[in-house]
């Protein structure tokens, strides 16, 4: 049977719209099957209505440090339902975008569930598709461990829609999405509690920089508990009461778990046509993408690499060329020194490893750090502070790692990101003129190290 098309892309998120309107372009007849929201996880409940909230949060503090500088700013009030409904708006807004973009670049669009029957056969509802190819791009959900009351949680989706907010809220988990929504919670106006079953949050990031953004967090009102486990929740006549491994009983409005986002596989394969699958769950790639059917290949967070839209935006363009374009590219995806950003209160951003990384990776390292009130508190005696700090490979004098916390640390950390990746060593930083005042001029003005070895 003659296929219809060279490429069926089976979800319309970051990773799949990219691939899908880049594969069009260099000329392949390219289709994609979404069943639920263009754009996928990002745009609709994840990056964009996240940041949008993230900034609604910060309004408060706005409003407060405005006193500083003579403003009377008191009798402010918020209403949620402006908030949601406004980004509600957008999003839809960004939906006929993306379905738009899709459309001029040539890509016929299906909607509804799409299913890998075999290799080259897809089908949507009645519908059998023949193709060429087939890109498995259908993203994750939220991952809710199993203990009695787990029907009483909510996930990262429904913040987005909630009809009221809650008062007492308690968020579950000391990952990204955790520790954002503490924040954005605890901004608009809820009395948040972060419980998590560690020792120290946001594992995997430098460990000065977690327990500085606790600090801060904790400062700014919210509370933290850590080395902490939920057992049970029952509903009660005064909230959701929450009972933990240390015998305490907490009552909350709302309680949000995220415990971290598993592939989205739901009735996707016939049994026939099931690829390999990492012991996580994630579908198994090679460095081309291909899974273990021939001919089906999957990317982004569905597969078990960094879940974060540029991540799946680079993979879906590194695939599209590799397949279809005349320049093929001449290595795998490389995806060492990926900057990546916390939207938490203080923010966070990080690029290249941290200390503890790069002291395993080279045995001597020195440390450069500082933490200060940015110029914009010094008029008030508001505790908000910036953290950044610098990890040098001692050897090679490479800027191996930078990570900052407070005002605006994903957006310094995104230019640093350029130069750590073209390798720029200390002496580089050192030779850079500082743009004068700023928080970012600190990262070219730290000095005084510390080295330290294994
Ligand atoms: P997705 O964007 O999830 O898209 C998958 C699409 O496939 C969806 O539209 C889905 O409906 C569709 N689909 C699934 N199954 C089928 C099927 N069988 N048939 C048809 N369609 C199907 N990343 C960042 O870089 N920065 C951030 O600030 C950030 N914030 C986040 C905040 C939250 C709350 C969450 C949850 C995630 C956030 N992320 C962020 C992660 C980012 O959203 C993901 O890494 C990214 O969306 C992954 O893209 P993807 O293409 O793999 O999948
Ligand atoms: P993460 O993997 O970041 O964090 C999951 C958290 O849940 C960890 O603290 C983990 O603890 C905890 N956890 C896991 N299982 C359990 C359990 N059974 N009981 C209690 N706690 C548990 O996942 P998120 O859901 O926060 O986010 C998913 C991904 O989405 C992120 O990894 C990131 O890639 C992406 N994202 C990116 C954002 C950005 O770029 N700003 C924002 C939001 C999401 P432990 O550490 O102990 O394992």
């Amino acid at each position: 049977m003659t296929s219809e098309f060279d490429l069926v892309v089976i979800g319309a998120g970051s990773g799949g719209v990219r691939a899908a309107r880049m594969a069009a372009g260099h000329g392949a007849r390219v289709a994609i099957v979404e069943e639920r929201f263009f754009g996928g996880t990002c745009v609709n409940v994840g990056c964009v209505p996240k940041k949008l909230f993230s900034y609604g949060a910060h309004f408060p503090d706005e409003f407060a440090l405005a006193e500083d500088f003579g403003y009377r700013v008191s009798d402010w009030t918020f209403d949620w339902n402006t908030l949601r409904n406004n980004k509600t708006r957008e999003i839809e807004r960004l939906n006929s975008i993306y379905k738009r973009i899709l459309d001029q670049a040539g890509v016929t669009i299906i909607e509804g569930h799409g299913r890998i029957e075999g290799p080259g056969t897809v089908s949507v509802g009645d519908r059998l598709i023949r193709t060429d190819k087939i890109l498995v791009a259908v993203g994750g959900k939220p991952f809710v461990p199993d203990f009695p009351g787990r029907e009483h949680v909510r996930i990262s989706d429904d913040l987005f829609y909630l009809e009221q907010l809650p008062k007492r809220v308690a968020v579950v988990g000391g990952g990204y999405i955790a520790t954002e929504f503490a924040g954005i919670l605890q901004g608009l106006g809820c009395q948040v509690t972060q419980i998590y079953r560690g020792e120290l949050f946001l594992r995997g990031f430098d460990t000065d920089i977690r327990e500085f953004v606790a600090e801060q967090m904790a400062e700014h009102g919210t509370t933290l508990r850590f080395n902490t486990d939920v057992v049970r929740i029952e509903p009660g006549p005064g909230g959701k009461q929450v009972f933990t491994d240390s015998g305490e009983q907490l009552i909350f409005d709302e309680v949000f778990y995220a415990t971290g986002r598993i592939p989205l596989l739901d009735n996707l394969f016939a049994d026939s046509a099931m690829p390999a699958l990492t012991p996580g769950g994630a579908i198994m790639v090679d460095e081309h993408y291909e899974t273990s059917i021939k001919g089906v290949f999957a990317l982004g967070d569905v597969i078990d690499r960094l879940q974060l839209t540029p991540v799946a935006l680079a993979e879906g363009m590194w695939l599209a060329a590799y397949l279809y374009g005349k320049d093929k590219p001449l290595a795998p995806l490389d995806y060492r020194n990926v900057a990546t950003a916390v939207f938490s209160h203080p923010n966070i951003g990080t690029v290249g490893m941290t200390q503890e990384e790069a002291l395993a990776h080279s045995g001597a390292v020195r440390v450069y750090k500082s933490s200060f009130r940015p110029m914009r508190y010094t008029l008030g005696d508001r505790q908000v502070r910036s953290m950044l700090k610098l990890i040098v490979d001692d050897a090679s004098d490479r800027v191996v790692g930078l990570h900052m916390a407070g005002e605006d640390a994903a957006e310094i950390t995104q230019g640093f990101a350029v130069a750590i990746k073209m390798g720029a060593t200390k002496a580089d930083f050192d030779a850079t003129v500082g743009i004068h005042p700023t928080a970012a001029e600190e990262l070219v003005t730290l000095r005084q190290g510390e080295r330290i070895t294994v």
